[in-house]
């Protein structure tokens, strides 16, 4: 069956309210064409590079001008990162995801170290999907040619809301970057964040732009905001358990082939809750105590809820075939030392007004 991609926000919105049950269902009966119901893939969200971005991103504890607890440090080590991605696959990850919190890619040895780190990840015969902002083609090309497996960049919200969410950069830039990552064979990991505020049409909103995506993205994280004190967001109402299993399912079923990921605020989720989402869908999960800086299960209570569930944990590069990485000395694609022009919109935004006033946001 052809994969529809000119889904409106009203039909979205249609199945999204759905009677619970009948939406269940009909997520569960596309699940079952498209995959494997008894599998899911696990990931480990390693922090390369934590804390002190210059970026505004209302939900995130890592943006240097919020007052959060967070401990910033420089970019990790090859071998730091060999290490615990040993650890990973040790505990049963398939795939490791390398977050920097940089608003882009800058070429230069700190970004050749990146590049160590996925050849390194790769030879351990794990996927492996980095997270460091903005892109250019000539980047993603040289992430491919090092082994990359995936590369994530969220969509967040939908592009109405994300104004209000974030004002140091644009949203054409994130699809650009999705687009620049979709010129190489790396695939594409985008999705968003719920219960930051924003409404059900948004939801919807961000399912659009993702769903009209042709390929759509090969994995599709849906996080339920964790909100951080600090942050801009930090009174935010926690999203419900029928909201996020109701955006599982509708994820689903709009985009049949990828991975839906349950993604932050899996701490907040019974075991009943989550098992939900696996029906409805979510067939991949981050493991490891930490998703980047916020709480997430030990990945000993994950493995026995798959043990109670019947779940196997899919093995790496079931999906799409593992490269071989070319080694720096026999690269062909040369650092071409870009100043990509990224927006800086720069419009006011009331939460961080708010938050400002109340002496959460340093000067
Ligand atoms: S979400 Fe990423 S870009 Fe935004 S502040 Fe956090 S680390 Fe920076």
């Amino acid at each position: 069956m052809a994969t529809k991609h000119n889904w409106t926000k009203e039909e979205i919105l249609e199945i999204y309210n759905k009677p619970f049950m009948e939406l269940l269902y009909e997520a569960a009966t596309v699940h079952r064409e498209f995959h494997d119901p008894n599998t899911v893939q696990v990931s480990t969200l390693l922090s390369i590079k934590t804390g002190g971005c210059p970026e505004d991103c209302g939900y995130c504890p890592q943006a240097a001008r919020y007052h959060t607890d967070i401990e910033g440090n420089d970019l990790m080590s090859v071998n730091q990162v060999k290490a615990q991605a040993l650890r990973a696959k040790a505990s049963g990850s398939s795939r490791v995801c390398m977050g920097a919190a940089w608003r882009n890619v800058k070429d230069g040895p700190e970004f050749d170290s990146v590049l160590e780190m996925v050849r390194t990840i790769n030879k351990l015969d794990m996927e492996v999907c980095c997270t460091l902002g903005m892109v250019t083609e000539n980047q993603a090309k040289r992430l491919e040619e090092a082994g990359l497996y995936a590369y994530n960049h969220n969509l967040d919200t939908s592009e109405d809301y994300y104004k209000e969410v974030i004002s140091t950069r644009g949203y054409e830039d994130r699809l650009e970057t999705l687009d620049n990552v979709r010129k190489t064979n790396v695939t594409v990991c985008s999705g968003g964040i719920i219960g930051m505020g924003e409404s059900k049409e948004d939801r919807a909103g961000m399912l659009v732009a993702l769903a009209r995506l042709n390929p759509q993205p090969e994995s599709v994280p849906i996080n339920a905001l964790v909100p951080v004190e600090g942050t801009p967001l930090e009174e935010q109402q926690k999203v419900s358990i029928w909201e996020m299993v109701r955006m599982v399912a509708t994820t689903r079923i709009i985009m049949p082939k990828t991975q839906v990921r349950l993604s932050a605020g899996r701490t907040d989720m019974s075991r009943e809750g989550q098992a939900m989402c696996f029906f409805a869908g979510a067939n991949s999960i981050f493991a490891g105590d930490k998703l980047l800086t916020t709480p997430n299960p030990d990945v000993n209570e994950d493995m026995i809820m798959f043990k109670e569930l019947g779940l196997n944990v899919q093995k790496p590069f079931e999906k799409h075939p593992q490269r071989k990485s070319v080694e720096k000395e026999d690269s062909k694609i040369d650092a071409l030392g870009e100043k990509p022009r990224w927006s800086r919109p720069g419009h006011k935004i009331e939460k961080n007004l708010e938050a400002q006033a109340k002496g959460k946001v340093k000067a």
